[in-house]
C-alpha cells in the first residue's frame, strides 16, 4: 500500500465507515448514483429545526465513494443545514480543481485530503457522490 494513490484517510474510512448504517429515525432519504462507477448509495438524514443531527448512509460502491459518503457524514452531522450546503459547495469547488483557502481547508477537515481526487478525472464523480446525493435531499426536502 505504500505506493496508494489514496491518502490515509480515504483508506480509513473506507475500510470502517462509522456512519455507514441504515439510520432509523431519520427524517430524510435520498437515493444518489453514479452510473460511471457503479457506485449506488442511499443517504438518510435525522433534520431538527434546522440542524444536521444524524447523517448515515448504506449502499455500495468504489473506495472513493464509500469514504467520501463517511467523510461527509462525519463532517456536517451537528452542523446546520446552511453549513453543510456551504461545506458541499466548496468540497464539490475542491474536487472540480478550485485552489481552497487555509479557512476553506481547515472548514473541510478530513475531506480536504481528497484534493488529489481533483486530478484523478475518472474518481472525481466518485468523490462528488455522496454531497450531490446531499444537495439532493435538502433541495427536494425543502430545507
Ligand atoms: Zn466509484
Amino acid at each position: 500500500m505504500g505506493n496508494s494513490i489514496y491518502s490515509a484517510a480515504l483508506m480509513d474510512h473506507n475500510a470502517h465507515p462509522d456512519n455507514k448504517y441504515d439510520l432509523q429515525d431519520a427524517t430524510y432519504s435520498h437515493d444518489g448514483i453514479n452510473p460511471s462507477c457503479g457506485d449506488e448509495m442511499t443517504l438518510k438524514l435525522k433534520v431538527n429545526d434546522g440542524v444536521i443531527e444524524k447523517a448515515a448512509f448504506t449502499g455500495h460502491g468504489c473506495a472513493v465513494s464509500q469514504a467520501s459518503a463517511d467523510i461527509m457524514a462525519d463532517l456536517i452531522e451537528g452542523e446546520t443545514v446552511e453549513e453543510a450546503r456551504r461545506l458541499s459547495g466548496l468540497f464539490l469547488g475542491m474536487i472540480q480543481g478550485k485552489e481552497l483557502s487555509d479557512q476553506d481547508r481547515e472548514d473541510l477537515d478530513e475531506a480536504a485530503e481528497l484534493e488529489s481526487i481533483s486530478r484523478m478525472p475518472a474518481r472525481v464523480k466518485c468523490a462528488e457522490l455522496a454531497w450531490r446525493t446531499l444537495d439532493g435531499i435538502l433541495d427536494e426536502n425543502g430545507e
